[in-house]
């Protein structure tokens, strides 16, 4: 069994940034990662708000260049699903789809996946029409009307990136005011081609083939909204099931941790979108990441002095 001091479940911002800097501070570190370095962010065209990057970066080259920040101070990388994590007399069992690895300490940082709107025709039409990614899926409606589910920030950024590439984009969201950050919402609302649709919902889905219309239910009532595309912005689910029953999660799913990031089980650490009361920032994701990894090292530190005292 492989056995190292840390591992870090989930290459995402969180995750990648708790590799660095623990392995910078002499952990032996092991990201295991189930698609592609990057996460949530790995298909967004341009992030507008990540320090450093005053002209914006896209999504796509922001996780790799995280991972080799991780590579260059000897942090290892797996691929691999991780479906369960026990307590252990050396710290914890980290159960992969492929292998079994031991580790002292682990920081879950396994973000969360896309809300669905749950409404008819919307799984049937995935795919044909239906999309939650702007920059991977926008060009196959070129010159067409989409309708954009949702009011925060990816809803609006995703529809700046479609602005550029459809005919027209209508963005429809629950609330009075939409919570994206102010200077989104006004950058996306001047554009020519976008329409806001405020205390609206999406009632269904409609098209044989592929999508033709959206119904929309509004203050003046039920609408059908032509249109070729629904990209869906309407939240997200933390992954937190591979750990259910371990840690104690908030209402939503989230992990609930200490000051120290730490959950309810000593040495077993939780960073990013994940840990309940996050910012869904990629900013705030470092910053979790960075202050799990110090506290995981304080963490073995401890375990092992106490170790050698024993000894
Ligand atoms: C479309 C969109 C646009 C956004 N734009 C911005 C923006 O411009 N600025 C900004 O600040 N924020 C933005 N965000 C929010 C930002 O992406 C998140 O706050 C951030 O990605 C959270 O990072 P994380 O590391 O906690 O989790 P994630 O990015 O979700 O990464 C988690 C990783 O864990 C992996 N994983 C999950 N379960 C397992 C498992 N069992 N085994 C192995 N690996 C696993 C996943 O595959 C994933 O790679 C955007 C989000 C979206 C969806």
């Amino acid at each position: 069994m492989t056995s190292v001091d840390l591992v870090v479940v989930g290459a995402g911002t969180a995750g990648l940034t708790a590799a660095a800097v623990a392995a910078a501070d002499g952990l032996q570190v092991l990201v295991v990662e189930q698609l592609a370095p990057g996460g949530q962010i790995a298909t967004v065209d341009k992030i507008r708000n990540f320090p450093g990057f005053p002209d914006g970066i896209g999504g796509y080259e922001l996780g790799p260049l995280l991972q080799q920040q991780g590579a260059d101070v000897g942090v290892d990388f797996l691929l691999d699903t991780v479906e369960g994590i026990d307590p252990s007399a050396n710290g914890f069992v980290v159960r992969c789809a492929e292998t079994t690895l031991e580790a002292r300490a682990v920081i879950l940082a396994m973000g969360s996946r896309r809300r669905a709107l749950d409404v008819p025709g919307e799984a049937d039409l995935e795919g044909r029409g239906v999309s939650h990614c702007a920059s991977c899926d926008g060009h196959f409606f070129r010159g067409k009307t989409v309708v954009v589910a949702g009011g925060g920030d990816s809803a609006f950024d995703e529809a700046e990136v479609l602005a550029g590439i459809a005919k027209d984009v209508v963005i429809v969201h629950e609330s009075a005011k939409p919570r994206a950050q102010r200077l989104t919402v006004e950058r996306v609302s001047a554009l020519p081609n976008v329409r806001i649709l405020p205390e609206a919902r999406i009632a269904a889905v409609g098209g044989t083939q592929e999508v033709e219309h959206i119904i929309v239910d509004g203050p003046g009532g039920r609408s059908e909204e032509p249109a070729a595309g629904l990209f869906v912005y309407v939240g997200l689910i933390p992954n937190s099931a591979i750990v259910a029953g371990l840690v104690e999660t908030d209402d939503a799913g989230a992990i609930i941790a200490d000051r120290d990031f730490q959950t309810a089980v000593p040495g077993l650490f939780v960073a990013g979108d994940l840990r309940s009361g996050a910012r869904a920032l990629l900013a705030s994701a470092a910053g979790d990441g960075a202050s799990a990894a110090a506290a995981a090292v304080r963490h073995i530190r401890q375990i092992a002095s106490v170790g050698e005292v024993a000894a």
